[in-house]
């Protein structure tokens, strides 16, 4: 399994972060975890190309997390690619739908097949991996999601403060890419801090933990984070930038 990670940052803009979005590759199938503003132009960046991406999977509808949804499908039009599936919470498919209405243009070039999923849910996804909903703690219904392929689990928690939910799908993983939006003990609800993340991740046997969705607040604490998470947890423990690619 390959992941890359196209988009690190937040709805605030900062340099060398875009908005979220995270490419999954399975047996040289493709999968686009979230695509906020600026990641089309990361999946180019990374040498991908957007046609190759057909399948969205979306945490939640904030902006950050789909910015760049009509882009891509209009993208991927423009290069004779017409056909897409987009997996979200509920509220997806109205959500596209009033998109479209409002670029009538669109609506009569692409076919989208929405399928709304929902906490607890499983599906298989492009016949090379299964999926395992959870729900995440946020301001709007969100969901974290646990990939699972042969031999490797994976799991995304979207926008969400740490919860049992998610942690009950990460237990054991080889990856938890996890948001960590803001340094150290910042007062905060509906994301996660280090130390909220913390108590989490001990004795949860999660091989790996990647923090992404930095606020430009983390910058000059994410040593910092990567410490105080690591006095706890024997496991790895990275930032990675946009175009980090890991293979596991
Ligand atoms: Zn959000
Ligand atoms: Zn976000």
């Amino acid at each position: 399994m390959k992941i890359t990670f196209l988009g690190t940052g937040v709805a605030i803009p900062q340099k060398g972060r875009v908005q979220s979005g995270l490419l999954m590759e399975i047996d040289e199938k493709k999968v686009l975890f979230d695509c906020g503003g600026g990641v089309l132009n990361r999946i180019f960046e990374s040498g991908n190309s957007h046609t190759d991406i057909n399948t969205i999977v979306l945490s939640h509808l904030h902006l950050d997390h789909v910015a760049d949804v009509m882009c891509l499908l209009k993208a991927n039009w423009l290069c004779d690619k017409f056909d897409s599936t987009i997996y979200g919470p509920s509220g997806t498919r109205e959500w596209l739908d009033r998109l479209m209405d409002i670029y009538p243009y669109m609506k009569e070039k692409v076919s989208v097949d929405v399928v709304e999923v929902a906490p607890e849910e499983e599906f298989r996804l492009i016949d090379v991996c299964d999926v395992k909903c959870a729900a995440g703690i946020h301001s709007v219904p969100s969901l974290a999601y646990q990939v699972r392929s042969e031999d490797k689990t994976v799991v995304y928690s979207g926008d969400t403060e740490p919860c049992d939910d998610i942690m009950a799908l990460a237990q054991g993983c080889d990856m938890l890419i996890h948001e960590c939006s803001f340094p150290l003990e910042f007062e905060m609800t509906n994301h996660t801090t280090p130390d909220m993340l913390r108590p989490y991740i001990r004795n949860s046997g999660i091989r790996a933990v990647y923090l992404t969705h930095l606020y430009p607040h983390m910058q000059g604490y994410e040593e910092e984070a990567l410490e105080y998470l690591k006095e706890e947890f024997e496991g790895e423990v990275h930032i990675p930038s946009d175009l980090m690619v890991v293979e596991i």
